[in-house]
């Protein structure tokens, strides 16, 4: 689950992460209302206005922007509160229909009043599975593309991996203050900053922060001025406050759908629907789909119970995209018997009526044979097929003729 920024930063200050500080509005009244108590606060005029969109690039799309009175304030946010939205990050890039800008936060100008004393720093803290420990990734060159720096001057880039039963050392974050050539009260800052931002990276149980930039004011304060984070789904049964910060309206709306019914599915680009039971074998059948010159059009694990109401379920999410051309239903019958998925199938098709696609059903395991023969004589559009190659040429073939 991924937090907008406004809401990554309040979990960075309850932590001690020292923040730029920002309201987060949804009308044009709360957002003029937030601009005069910010720049009330700071003495200037200045502030800036920041599409909240689960996507990075914002400032790129024209999705953040510095206001520098009242008048220049209410135009830079009536064109942002809105609108749609693009970025590189977006669905379908720079050339996609963006995302609805449905919030904005208002921030203090975190570069004020020494814009050219600023410097943008790049910090990141996430898992090295590899290496089975965390790893802080941090660059002086922050504030533009992490992965364009990393390409072009990979030297620039540093890792600076955590031993998970030792924790991050002192050591270490005077390690990264360092390399990061600060001096004095920064580099004091920059300490407190990292290890405040990886006590807040364990406690939350997340899989990535990110600050880009993350800023070194002119009179050495040490800032997050972005923050990407995404927690760890599977942990956040124990932050129930957490949990509560999901936004729906940023997901795909068939994944939503689909994880109500416990499917565990993940839409993309191709036109091969799959339904699949258990990860590795839907990891497989991908895999296969894609080696025989197919796209997979998504990636569908309906579970270990792949009965009929469960398999009518997949089908109707599965069908919810207008990309699929044909559908692969590959189980394996271990826990669930072959026979019994047949039936599902032939009763969910009967059920659904007419399914537009055909559909290529590959049954391994108990009562493999029966449940071929089932789909065999069923008289639907269903090829049935036995080894996975053959499910995979089949799925080539009907596309191809269709
Ligand atoms: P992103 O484009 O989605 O990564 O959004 P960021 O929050 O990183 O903002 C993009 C850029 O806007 C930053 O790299 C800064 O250069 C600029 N920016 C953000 N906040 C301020 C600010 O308070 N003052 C000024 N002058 N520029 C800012
Ligand atoms: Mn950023």
């Amino acid at each position: 689950m991924n937090l907008h920024e406004y809401q990554g930063k309040a979990l960075l200050k309850s932590y001690g992460v020292a923040i730029q500080e920002g309201m987060v509005a949804e009308t044009m009244e709360e957002a003029v209302d937030a601009y005069k108590k910010i720049t009330e606060a700071t003495g200037s005029d200045f502030a800036v206005v920041k599409a909240q969109i689960h996507a990075g690039g914002r400032g790129k799309g024209g999705g953040v922007k510095l206001a520098k009175n009242l008048e220049d304030f209410k135009e830079h946010a009536g064109n942002i509160l809105g609108m749609m939205l693009k970025t590189p990050q977006t669905p379908g890039g720079m050339n996609g229909p963006g995302k609805l800008v449905s919030k904005i936060l208002i921030a203090e100008d975190a570069y004020a009043p020494d814009f050219d004393a600023c410097e943008e720093i790049y910090v990141s803290v996430l898992m090295d599975r590899g290496r089975k420990c965390n790893v802080i990734i941090y660059s002086t060159e922050g504030g533009m593309d992490i992965e364009e720096v990393a390409e072009k001057t990979p030297h620039l880039v540093h890792k600076e991996y955590i031993d998970p039963t030792l924790g991050l050392q002192a050591f270490q974050t005077r390690k990264i203050a360092f390399n990061l050539g600060l001096e004095g009260q920064a580099f004091k800052e920059m300490t407190k900053f990292v290890a405040n931002l990886y006590k807040a990276f364990l406690g939350s149980d997340a899989s990535l922060f990110e600050i880009n930039p993350c800023l070194k004011t002119g009179d050495d304060r040490i800032l997050a001025v972005d923050c990407k984070v995404t927690l760890d789904n599977n942990a956040l049964y124990r932050h129930k406050d957490l949990a509560e910060l999901r936004d729906i309206s940023e997901e795909d709306p068939t994944e939503v759908e689909a994880k109500k019914f416990d499917l565990n599915y993940v839409n993309l680009d191709g036109n091969v629907g799959c339904m699949v039971n258990g990860a590795g074998l839907a990891m497989a059948t991908m895999d296969i789909i894609k080696l025989s010159g197919g796209e997979p059009a998504n990636f569908l694990d309906v579970g270990g119970t792949a009965d009929a109401a469960r398999v009518e379920q997949a089908f109707h999410i599965i069908l919810k995209d207008p990309k699929v051309k044909a559908i692969l239903i590959n189980i394996f019958g271990g826990i669930v018997r072959c026979d019994r998925v047949a039936q599902g199938v032939i009763d969910a098709y009967k059920n659904m009526g007419n399914i537009p696609v055909p559909i290529i059903v590959r049954l391994q395991g108990t009562n493999a044979d029966i449940a071929k023969k089932m789909i065999d004589e069923s008289g639907l559009n269903v090829h049935s097929a036995v080894i996975l190659q053959e499910a995979a040429d089949l799925v080539t073939k009907v596309l191809e003729e269709a």
